[in-house]
């Protein structure tokens, strides 16, 4: 018996396991799946999550049946390091498990540890299941009405802006808005502030589309604080609050002196991967994501694959985004499928251009409310419009809804 070990059920591996489903490997190979949650978020519905449009189930994907439909063994444990010698994955709570071909989708998390106050005093956007269930609780505490503040406004920080940073921003916003409409209260007594390091947001994407989106922050009256290092977070200690938990304040420290007093702060800067990736031996780029050839392969390890978040391709380097992992799902299958079988692979090629939509909440007008979402595709820009989200949340269901049933 040969063994094929998936770890992580990021965006790529999810594919990749249905296509496993359909088209399954020879019989004398067995999948097995370590992932750390049985729910993996798909990344393209988290923020209408964020704004209650869509449940926690319709945009998760349910890894339990789909290793199910796979035939795949699912072990639910954290994968701590690899033995490249004896080809092994560590687990934090199995025994070493045994592979013959490796592929890792476990995606990264935002850099918190570097900065002094990050860690206990701000919320990571990622692992996503910590940071819903941080928002949860905001949520829960901003529906008792005790927890609103009517001195002065709530306020709130987000770090990064990125094409995350600035969906959050956008999200947030609309969702604490419609609580306290839904409470008689006004609007004003929320301010968001997006704290962003460069002189354009939207990293990676061109400046004329970091400042269309800019401008459509400001529209909505979230503030932008451009060419903004965070260097410090601490805890406000003139302005501590028994009375109402969500306002024990904090102050955002930056490099330039500019400083900002916030009830919440949300951190989405530079994505990073965990230490255990590096520590195993593989060859990884400077921030220490796998580097990887145009087949998808480690490029000192063929037997071992990676994609998504973690991967970092030495020919066609490309953002962090769930895109380029849901992109890369099918050529990793047919890898996966060919390598088992003693075939040889066959290259992979991203688009140079990738279409982003980006959600930009909810608007009212004259009694409707309605959601709205600008589109990016090279330099050019689209919206916000009405058609533009429904047009996203098509897709998006469409991509979800492969994996039901
Ligand atoms: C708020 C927010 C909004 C975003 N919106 C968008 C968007 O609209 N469009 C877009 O393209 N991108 C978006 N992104 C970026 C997107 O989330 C990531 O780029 C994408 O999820 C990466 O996919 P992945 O397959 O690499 O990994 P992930 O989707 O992160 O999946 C990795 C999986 O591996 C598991 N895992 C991690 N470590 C281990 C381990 N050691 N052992 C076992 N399992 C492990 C994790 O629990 C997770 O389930 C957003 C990010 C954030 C934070």
């Amino acid at each position: 018996m040969k063994n094929l070990v998936l770890i992580g059920g990021g965006h790529s591996h999810a594919i990749a396991l249905r296509l496993f489903g359909i088209y399954p490997l020879a019989n004398d190979i067995q999948i097995t799946l370590i992932t750390d949650v049985t729910d993996a978020p798909y990344s393209g519905m988290l923020p209408g999550h964020i704004l209650g449009h869509y449940s926690f189930k319709e945009c998760h994907i349910d890894l339990v049946n789909l290793a199910k439909f796979s035939q795949a063994n699912l072990v639910v444990d954290q994968a701590v390091n690899l033995d490249l010698a004896n080809k092994q994955v560590l687990c934090q709570n199995h025994p070493p498990i045994d592979f013959d071909w490796l592929s890792i989708d476990i995606g990264s998390t935002p850099a918190t540890s570097e900065i002094m106050g990050v860690d206990q005093y701000a919320i990571a956007a990622k692992p996503v299941p910590q940071f819903l269930t941080h928002w949860q609780q905001l949520l829960t505490s901003l529906e008792s009405d005790r927890a609103i503040p009517t001195e002065r406004p709530l306020r709130i920080g987000i770090v990064g802006g990125g094409a995350g940073g600035v969906e959050l921003a956008f999200t947030i916003k609309s969702r604490i808005e419609s609580i306290l409409r839904s409470q008689g209260l006004s609007p004003m007594l929320l301010e968001i502030h997006l704290l962003h390091r460069q002189a354009t947001l939207m990293t990676g994407y061109p400046a004329k589309v970091g400042k269309r989106f800019e401008q459509v922050l400001l529209d909505q009256g979230i503030y932008v604080h451009l060419r903004e290092t965070v260097n410090l977070i601490k805890p406000d200690s003139d302005n501590q609050s028994e009375q109402y938990p969500l306002q024990t304040p904090k102050i955002i420290g930056c490099e330039s002196g500019f400083t900002l007093q916030c009830d919440r702060i949300f951190w989405l800067t530079n994505a990073t991967a965990p230490p255990w990736i590096r520590d195993s031996g593989l060859p990884t780029d400077q921030k220490g994501f796998i580097l990887i050839n145009n087949k998808l392969q480690s490029i000192s390890h063929p037997h071992i694959f990676a994609t998504g978040d973690i991967a970092s391709s030495i020919s066609h380097p490309s953002p962090k985004a769930g895109v380029f992992a849901v992109h890369q799902g099918k050529p990793l299958f047919r890898n996966l499928q060919r390598v088992s079988s003693g075939q040889p692979l066959v290259p992979f090629y991203p688009q140079k251009q990738h279409l982003s939509i980006i959600g930009t909440g909810y608007r009212t007008e004259s009694s409707e409310k309605y959601l709205q979402a600008i589109v990016a595709w090279g330099g050019l820009c689209f919206g916000p419009s009405k058609l533009l989200w429904s047009w996203k949340e098509s897709i998006d269901r469409q991509f979800i809804e492969q994996f039901r049933g």
